[in-house]
């Protein structure tokens, strides 16, 4: 017997059709005997819409009140679960996160969980062999009472923090991919799926744009040590034997778990990011304070900085990226300490992407960003900034060239199945 946490994500709970396959992969883990907490997405676009809605009320509306109405998705889908196991003899209940409680800080829309109390799950596994139905996304502020959500994507995130409350043996990802790729399937039709990956270089996959798993989940993951297994939820229920000890997937683990490291791991891209270009800075010391502690004030967080070496010595160029979300701010903060800074104009833009190469293997080969370089010359795509760290490097690139770029690297370090 194990203790399993299944999480399944909006599309795997679209309608009630899917939610009644899901509740199979349920049925199944449970007549074999497992121990079983179910975490649930809202079903497909419903957070989407539930978001607009918001919007539509008010474009500057209370963080708390936002929280209240996206998290209403995941009441509905819990409920609807927990309502068809039952009809198939399956003992459950549906779960909210107040009721648990899940407790989180008080950032309303990116919460993070702080406490999760799962006595309660385990004594009614032991007793009443009872299926928890989770509502996933959710929490509650520990001081407050008042509901919060743990940012877009958290049903991961509660499902690897119920995982460590009740010391699961695995918590099984269930998505719409049979596991974690080399890059995007949806962008690299040759991209492969991956066995193992380190939760390092997920991590490193997750923040850079690969969205399959929520980053903070993996943070969880990381210092809980849970095992995270990313699998299908659309491979027939009936067809999957419970005992078996690979079903396709991706396990996301220790790092001294993997035996064959390649160099590469993967590919990751995110159209979120803007570029901003400050011209003619003086070149002098306190100008990088001048820029960047406005925006850190104003929390807006700038990711890749590249400044020039001024060849007269007085003024140089600096250009650095920011979410896109937060473009339109940062040229307002900017604007206003234009006099402090002292610049002679501003340009940017929005139409760029952020390519990034993983791989743990990096931290014992030299060269490999200099491959890429050349690769992405050849086909005539011009990098516009560049980070490097010890295990991934980042270009910005135009975004109309993502694809393009995403798929010479991927064939480039040996990715392409
Ligand atoms: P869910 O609703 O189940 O949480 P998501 O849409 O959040 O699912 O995540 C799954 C999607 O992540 C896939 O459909 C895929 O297009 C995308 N994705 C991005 N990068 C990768 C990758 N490297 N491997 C697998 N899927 C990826
Ligand atoms: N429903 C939420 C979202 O769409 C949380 C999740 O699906 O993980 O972001
Ligand atoms: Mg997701």
């Amino acid at each position: 017997m194990a203790r399993l946490v299944m999480k399944f994500g909006g599309t795997s709970v679209a309608d009630i059709d899917r939610i009644r396959n899901v509740a199979r992969h349920v049925k199944r883990e449970v007549d074999a005997g497992h121990e079983v907490a179910v975490i649930v997405s809202a079903m497909a676009g419903k957070t989407n819409e539930l978001v607009a809605w918001a919007r539509e009320a008010a474009p500057l509306h209370d963080a708390r009140e936002y929280d209240a109405v996206v998290a209403s998705g995941e009441q509905v889908t819990a409920g609807l679960l927990a309502i068809i196991l039952e009809g198939m003899g399956v003992n459950a209940r549906s779960w909210q996160g107040w009721q648990l409680p899940i407790l989180t800080s008080d950032a309303h829309g990116a919460a993070r969980i702080e406490d999760v109390n799962g006595e309660e799950l385990v004594r009614r596994f032991r007793e009443r062999k009872e299926v928890a139905v989770i509502a996933g996304f959710q929490g509650v502020h520990k001081t407050t009472g008042r509901i919060t959500t743990l940012g877009r994507g958290g049903s991961d995130t509660s499902a690897v923090a119920i995982a460590a409350a009740i010391h699961a043996d695995r918590c099984d990802i269930y998505t719409d991919v049979d596991g974690v790729y080399t890059t995007d399937p949806r962008v690299e039709p040759r991209a492969r799926r991956l066995d193992k990956i380190a939760f390092e270089e997920m991590l490193e996959m997750a923040s850079l744009g690969a969205k399959v798993m929520q980053v903070r989940s993996i943070e969880l993951g990381m210092v809980h040590n849970v095992r995270i297994f990313v699998r299908s939820s659309f491979d027939r229920p009936e067809d999957i034997d419970p005992m078996s000890n690979h079903p396709p997937g991706t396990l996301i683990c220790d790092e001294s778990e993997i035996m064959e490291q390649q160099v590469v791991t993967g590919i990751a891209f995110s159209k979120d990011e803007a570029q901003i270009s400050i011209r003619h800075v003086p070149d002098k010391p306190g100008v990088a304070a001048a820029i960047f502690g406005p925006l850190a004030e104003a929390n807006i967080n700038v990711d890749m900085i590249v400044q020039n070496i001024s060849a007269d010595g007085s003024t140089t160029d600096l250009t650095f990226t920011v979410p896109s979300v937060d473009y339109e701010r940062a040229n307002v903060v900017l604007k206003k300490s234009k006099e402090q800074i002292g610049y002679a104009s501003l340009d940017g833009s929005t139409d760029v992407a952020k390519v990034s190469v993983i791989g743990i293997g990096m931290r014992s080969h030299a060269g490999v960003a200099a491959q890429a370089f050349k690769a992405l010359a050849e086909q005539k795509i011009n990098i516009r900034a560049i980070t490097t760290s010890e295990i991934k490097f980042s270009l910005l690139i135009d975004a109309v060239r993502t694809d393009s770029a995403v798929r010479t690297l991927h064939t480039l370090y040996g990715l392409d199945k």
